[in-house]
């Protein structure tokens, strides 16, 4: 396994905890981020729980692998980086 673990998360009838915070696995636009931990083989955030809920709300501000910025416009912009994009599809 090439990502790191997630440490001190642990399997409940809730699903994954960490810290008494139910995590919820990372999204498709996590891909790439250094920030995603694996836990049972499935992966996680480290930094945000709620990874998809993140997202809903526009672009992540601890995503590494990408850079948001606001527009003219104001309106959201991805940059995606393309070394750390390259190697989370290396996998
Ligand atoms: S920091 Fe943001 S982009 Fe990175 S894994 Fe967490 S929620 Fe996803």
């Amino acid at each position: 396994m090439s990502a790191a673990q997630l440490q001190g998360a642990e399997r409940t009838p809730q699903g994954v905890v960490m810290k008494g915070i139910t995590m919820e696995p990372v999204v498709e636009k996590c891909e790439g981020c250094e920030r995603i931990k694996e836990f049972e083989g499935e992966k996680y955030c480290s930094t945000y729980p709620q990874p998809e809920l993140k997202w809903k709300l526009g672009v992540c501000n601890f995503a590494t692998h990408v850079k948001a910025e606001l527009d003219k416009s104001g309106k959201v912009k991805v940059n995606p980086l393309k070394a750390s994009k390259r190697a989370a599809r290396g996998r």
